[in-house]
């Protein structure tokens, strides 16, 4: 997986990367030293006294660092498409559009398969170069308009977070299992509106639910406990549906 060797993180959070061919670590802390031959888990020192724990990344620390081109879907909402529809390593999936592939690799990892379909060719090559970096295997971009068909059947999941929702509904229905759920992410209401009134009027889908995840982080240390000033803010408004039969 990945070039990314070492992870270093300081006790308040921040974390800095050591990639494959690198020996120490450069960091606005000053420089730790031979960081390779660190076990998992010590303590390092760099040259200016400021400590860090040693990792081996794990997938969380990797996925951090993808590169990123259309605004991706963060964590918190990712969070809860997993948890709502279960995928698991039997999972098959079919997302639209794969934008960064942020929430299409984030599913590759967890799931069994991954189908991601995009229109813009340079949105697939930050994609490509994702499913590399992850050393994903199971995950397959396809150069596609969704609104236009979905070439799997027998699907489990369908994500999309693309303008028209509701004009790929069809495409969904043909192609998800009977019981299998069709997600959709709206950055807007009217968006959400059009798509759900859509998915009312139409008898291969149940709705099941609208919601908004709202994440608020908070501070810490001592008794100053306090939401966080940086919590992230609107995202997206997410919606789960069932296919009928
Ligand atoms: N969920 C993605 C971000 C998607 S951004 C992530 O987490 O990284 C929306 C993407 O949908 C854009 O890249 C856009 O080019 C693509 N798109 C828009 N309409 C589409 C369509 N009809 N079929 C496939 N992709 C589409």
């Amino acid at each position: 997986m990945a070039s990314i060797k070492r992870v270093l993180s300081t006790p308040d959070g921040d974390h800095f990367y050591v990639r494959e061919g690198e020996k120490d670590c450069h960091t606005q802390y000053g420089v730790a030293k031979d960081v390779l031959k660190a076990k998992d888990g010590s303590k390092v020192v760099s040259n200016t006294g400021k400590e860090f724990f040693v990792f081996s990344p794990f997938y969380a620390d990797i996925y951090k660092k993808i590169k990123r081109g259309a605004q991706i879907i963060p964590l918190k909402d990712i969070g809860l498409i997993v948890a709502e529809t279960g995928i698991g390593k039997e999972s098959v999936i079919v997302d639209a559009g794969a934008g960064s592939g942020a929430l299409s690799c984030f599913l590759a990892h967890i799931a069994k398969e991954v189908v991601t379909y995009e229109i813009r060719e340079d949105f697939m090559e930050i994609v490509k170069k994702n499913i590399s970096f992850l050393g994903l295997k199971n995950i397959m971009i396809k150069h596609k308009n969704i609104y236009e068909g979905i070439d799997e059947k027998n699907v489990d999941v369908v994500t999309l977070d693309v303008p028209e929702p509701w004009k790929a509904i069809d495409s969904a229905a043909d192609a998800l299992k009977a019981g299998g759920f069709l997600v959709a992410y709206c950055p807007t209401i009217p968006q959400t509106a059009d798509f759900v009134n859509a998915i009312h009027d139409n008898t291969r889908f149940t709705h099941i639910k609208t919601v908004e995840v709202i994440e608020r982080e908070w501070e810490v240390a001592g008794r100053k406990v306090r939401p966080k000033s940086t919590s992230i803010g609107h995202s997206g408004i997410l919606s789960f549906c069932r296919k009928l039969q």
